[in-house]
């Protein structure tokens, strides 16, 4: 291994404060924000009319839940591309429905929403909280606000195995009867406030009614608001456990949306840590960093990969009133990395790998392949990977799936398809993909840190070393 342990666990670790501080996209974008703004990167509003300088850097969001930085190279004219590194900044999880009260057999219950595909089965038996975008009304004015709920609120208990003795054969849970989370007893609640919660939400009318007065009470407590100024919410479910190291060596990550908060992480980290003044003086291209939210629901939003997003701010950039082409031109010119993980070969299931395509732990970022276009590589672009890799010293992997097996995909060919630039998949390896804890080794953080910081600073050196047409 290239590089010292020491490096590798401070990489992880740095990491594991990232993750736990993103357990909704917006949280995710904040973090990214506030990383950004202490790296000296200037915050744009899509709204305003821009004045970019050359060796400088930008970030704008959307939906405080997309967010795309750019460093400027101090050499860089309209018509030169852009290296990009694109990832996603949702994970699959239970959202707290617009209505959710419910009250059954004594227990006040929250009713929750299933967004992405997760692995349902794992959201049981664990300790339960929320954190969201809570929009407030302060005077006249609707404000969008943070919450995270630090302690644990919520559990979807399992029913006991003496109740269902083939659960080990086949758990499938209905996805609406059985993953509905207890808040509180009713019991309890008489106890504490003198008067029981109960009933559904099916005749509420204000934004507090729909929801156990309990609930209300923490995120208005949480925010310092009264309940009457609650709007509206989007609230994702999320474990109270903190993402860890483990394995006897500390060589593993355990935690959630390593899917896909890993590549955001690398990639903001390669984007800021290859920003030194030489640097990023001498560079002809702009270093771009897209973190698009709703992957995990297809894309398909106005903040998702598929959004115009990409396309208005490249324009932007390249427009030129003396080269009115300069779009057109900078495409082919540029480069993107869709950055998102990779299935690592699982021990117990070595029949799932097509067998010379098997990612392992410590080896390295993992290209994707996929003729049918599930995933976006060519030759050309992991040609461009590989040369890069190769100059920091960075392992590389490969995989596809089985032919009999079904596959993945990501914003990589959207991307592609939408924005006409040369894209290659690529993503640590990582296992238990979509569980609510999810696991990967610790040198992939920063294996993939270096290989984007080298991406932003070679590529347009390789890039002009390309003679493909
Ligand atoms: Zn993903």
């Amino acid at each position: 291994m290239k590089f010292s342990k020491e490096a590798v666990q401070t990489a992880a670790k740095e990491f594991l404060q990232f993750v736990n501080k993103g357990p909704s996209p917006y949280h995710v974008v904040e973090e990214c924000k506030r990383r950004l703004l202490a790296a000296g990167f200037i915050e744009l509003k899509e709204s305003e009319q821009w004045d970019i300088k050359p060796a400088s850097k930008y970030f704008v969001t959307r939906n405080f839940s997309s967010l795309i930085a750019f460093a400027v190279g101090g050499r860089y004219l309209p018509g030169n591309g852009f290296s990009m590194i694109g990832a996603h900044t949702d994970s699959p999880c239970l959202r707290v429905k617009t209505r959710s009260k419910k009250t059954k057999n004594g227990c006040l219950q929250v009713g929750v929403e299933c967004y992405g595909g997760g692995i349902w089965n794992t959201w049981f038996d664990r300790d339960l909280t929320v954190a969201g975008r809570v929009m407030v009304k302060s005077g006249h004015k609707l404000v969008s606000r943070l919450v995270h709920v630090s302690k644990p609120l919520l559990r979807i208990p399992h029913l006991a195995i003496h109740l269902q003795r083939d659960m080990n054969d086949s758990f499938g849970p209905n996805k609406e009867n059985h993953l509905v989370p207890i808040i509180a007893t009713a019991v309890q609640e008489e106890l504490e406030t003198g008067s029981a919660s109960s009933g559904d939400a099916s005749t509420a009318v204000t934004t507090a009614e729909k929801h156990h007065p309990v609930l209300v009470k923490v995120l208005c407590s949480e925010l310092g608001v009264h309940p009457d100024a609650l709007l509206d919410f989007e609230l994702c479910l999320a474990d109270t456990q903190p993402g860890a190291l483990g394995g006897v060596y500390e060589e593993f990550i355990y935690s959630a949306r390593l899917d896909n908060l890993h590549s955001c992480y690398c990639a903001l980290q390669g984007l800021i840590q290859s920003c030194s003044v030489d640097s990023l003086a001498q560079e002809p291209n702009i270093r771009m960093i897209t973190l698009y939210d709703n992957e995990e629901v297809g894309s398909e939003s106005a903040q998702g990969a598929q959004s115009n997003l990409t396309e208005l701010i490249l324009t932007r950039l390249a427009s030129s009133p003396s080269n009115l082409t300069a779009f057109q031109q900078a495409a082919p010119l540029s480069f993107m990395i869709s950055a998102d993980m990779a299935h690592a070969s699982h021990p117990n299931y070595p029949e799932k790998h097509e067998e010379n395509h098997r990612p392992a732990f410590h080896k390295g970022p993992v290209i994707k392949f996929n003729s049918n276009q599930r995933y976006a590589s060519t030759a050309v672009t992991a040609s461009v990977v590989r040369e890069i890799a190769s100059c920091v010293e960075v392992p590389l992997q490969d995989v596809m799936v089985r032919n009999d097996s079904p596959c993945g995909t990501t914003i990589g060919p959207i991307l592609a398809a939408r924005l006409g630039i040369p894209v290659v998949d690529i993503g640590g390896p990582q296992l238990s993909m979509h569980s609510i804890r999810e696991m990967c080794c610790t040198s992939s953080v920063l294996q993939s840190i270096v290989l984007f910081e080298g991406f932003f600073q070679h590529f347009p050196r390789v890039r002009s070393q390309l003679f493909v047409d």
